[in-house]
């Protein structure tokens, strides 16, 4: 008699990883760019358009990649950005 187990590995990988997301202020910002260089998964681009300031602020152009480690808002001299961890959900 022949058993034959097979065993699933689910794919939860993606779950595990650390998940966040930035906030942005845009009219606090003057257009410096050290959030965007300073990503460390290129979450963050800087936009074409201006804010009323005259500054081009941060676009996010990849929010699958944010941990929410924040590096942008310490980065930032102008208190305009900032990254928020998310909260796993419970099963
Ligand atoms: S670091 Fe702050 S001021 Fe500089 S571009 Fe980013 S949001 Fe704007
Ligand atoms: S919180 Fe971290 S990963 Fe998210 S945009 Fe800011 S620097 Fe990038």
């Amino acid at each position: 008699m022949s058993s034959s187990t097979v065993s699933k590995k689910p794919k939860s990988d993606s779950d595990k990883k650390p998940r966040g997301h930035v906030v942005i202020d845009v009219e606090r910002c003057k257009g410096c760019g050290f959030c965007a260089e300073f990503c460390p998964t290129g979450v963050l681009s800087m936009s074409k358009g201006f804010n009323l300031k005259g500054y081009h602020p941060p676009v996010v152009i990849n929010s699958s990649k944010c941990s929410g480690c924040d590096l942008c808002g310490m980065y930032c001299p102008d208190f305009a950005i900032y990254g928020v961890k998310d909260t796993p959900k419970k099963a």
